[in-house]
């Protein structure tokens, strides 16, 4: 059975109920799996509402009492993982085992939240005076508003959720509405924990319609955007213009750097399988492919035979490595990337088309001889293509890894430690990967910089967002 698609606000489950619906769909198919009903401006301001009136309470309630309904929602999550897993598939079209890692990983962020809120100290300034106190204290911001995407359908939106909660914030979440049943099903996991109501609010319909409702609205104080680049600039210019607090989680361009003295068979092993994860459709997926010269054949036939082993079909089928795009919309994107490659000289050396008739199936694909300047090389194709380009020298490399406006992730092979540190030094971007593959756990901050955007989510750095500073000063 799919999830019963409803929006959540002040802590109700709420139905179509004569509301406008939008039909959602198996890309698998092209089946409709169930009807989203979208928020009216009424709802929008009931979620408003509540979540300012559930704040006044949430934010006196002790960090241990919070810590315990965020550890309950996980342990939920943990036990539910499977279903909540398999309606991911049947929206989003990722293969199983990655959406079962995707809830597990949501359990994981919850629980380091649910601990490390316990955390948030203040300090404690010595004075200059000795008859004076001087503190500083961090409380929560108060109403967010956050807009997810459906790459990452759960763990995009349990980032903010979690972090928000711990901090002591409320929030009203807009999910993905194309895959919308992992953020249903966290809202029932919360809703199940024991979250008073309004705490958490889920809500749907015209991305640009609710998020300048909420955006514009005085009860909101924060705002979290997981999106892309276009998208993102539009919303943190409507947050600023209303002088408000902004994380903003954008596109990126994944550099690849393979040197000659990497093991290169492991490093095509390795990037293969990351490139391919979700279908590319990874805002930090490895992009541009620079290797070395010397080592460029050998990384490119492994690459290749590696790919051509990879099963692609329905995430449901068991052994399938690749499932379809996520929407039929992201098809004909993913051909004019192909097509500009073509026109500019490129050489289609895998794939380079859609799969079958039925589903939004694209072909794993592999690019070489494509100009720096080329599309491929230059827009994000958030997508199975990965175009291959050999490089001389480190500096050159460097230059031209930092040569585009994104700076989120990086991927640096080599084992000289001269390498090792000019790539870390050297590349413009918020991570920086060294013979592995290690971020976006829920310790460690994960976050761009440049046009990939601002303020990092996970580690201690996450609760960044959700604070204010204040200062205290105090005379005896
Ligand atoms: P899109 O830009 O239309 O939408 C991306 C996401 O932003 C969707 O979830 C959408 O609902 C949301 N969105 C769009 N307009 C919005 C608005 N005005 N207010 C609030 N939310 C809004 O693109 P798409 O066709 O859905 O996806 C393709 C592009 O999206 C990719 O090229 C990629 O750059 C970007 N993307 C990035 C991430 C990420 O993790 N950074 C995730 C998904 C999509």
């Amino acid at each position: 059975m799919y999830e019963t698609l409803s929006l959540y606000i002040d802590g109700q489950f709420i139905g179509a109920e004569g509301r406008k619906t939008q039909a959602v769909t198996n890309p698998a198919d092209g089946s409709v799996l169930a009807q989203l009903p979208h928020a009216t401006r009424e709802d929008l301001d009931r979620a408003l509402a509540a979540a300012q009136r559930a704040f006044g309470e949430w934010k006196r309630v002790s960090p241990l009492e919070r810590s315990a309904i965020l550890r309950k929602a996980a342990g939920l999550l943990r036990e539910r993982s499977k279903d909540i897993a398999r309606n991911i598939v049947l929206d989003m079209g990722k293969p199983m085992a990655e959406a079962v890692g995707e809830v597990l990983s949501c359990a994981e962020h919850t629980e380091w939240n649910a601990e490390e809120g316990r955390r948030i100290y203040g300090r404690v300034i010595p004075p200059r005076n000795d008859q004076v106190r001087q503190f500083v204290v961090r409380e929560p911001v108060g109403v967010c508003a956050a807009f997810t995407p459906w790459n990452f359908p759960a763990s995009q939106a349990i980032r903010k959720i979690a972090a928000a909660l711990a901090s002591g914030c409320t929030i009203v979440l807009k999910g993905p509405e194309d895959a919308p049943s992992a953020c249903v099903a966290l809202a029932r996991a919360f809703h199940d924990a024991g979250l008073p109501p309004g705490v958490l609010n889920l809500v749907w319909g015209v991305p640009p319609e609710v998020s300048k409702h909420l955006i514009e609205s005085p009860i909101v104080r924060k705002i979290s955007f997981t999106g892309s680049v276009p998208v993102g600039r539009q919303l943190a210019a409507m947050a600023a213009q209303h002088m408000k607090r902004s994380t903003m989680e954008l596109g990126g361009h994944s550099p690849v750097i393979v040197f000659d003295d990497a093991d290169v068979e492991r490093a095509a092993d390795l990037l293969q399988a990351f490139k391919f994860r979700n279908a590319g459709q990874v805002c930090v997926s490895p992009t541009r492919f620079y290797l070395h010269e010397k080592i460029y054949d050998r990384f490119l036939a492994r690459f290749i035979e590696k790919t051509r082993e990879m099963k692609v079909g329905s995430g449901l089928e068991e052994g399938v490595k690749m499932g379809p795009l996520a929407h039929e919309r992201r098809v004909p994107q993913m051909e004019a990337f192909v097509e500009d490659a073509n026109m500019r000289g490129g050489c289609i050396e895998l794939g380079g088309g859609r799969v079958s008739e039925a589903g939004s199936f694209f072909a794993p694909t592999i690019v070489t001889n494509v100009p720096d300047d080329s599309l491929l090389m230059t827009s994000e194709p958030f997508g199975p293509i990965a175009p291959f380009v050999r490089f001389k020298d480190t500096d050159e490399v460097i230059r031209r890894a930092n040569s585009l406006p994104y700076g989120l992730a990086s991927y640096v092979f080599t084992t000289s430690l001269k390498n090792a540190h000019a790539a870390s030094t050297g590349i413009e971007a918020g991570m920086v990967n060294i013979n592995h593959f290690g971020m976006a756990l829920a310790e460690t901050p994960f976050g761009g910089i440049k046009d990939s955007g601002w303020g990092s989510e996970g580690g201690v750095e996450t609760f960044d967002g959700y604070l204010n500073t204040k200062f205290v000063t105090q005379l005896n």
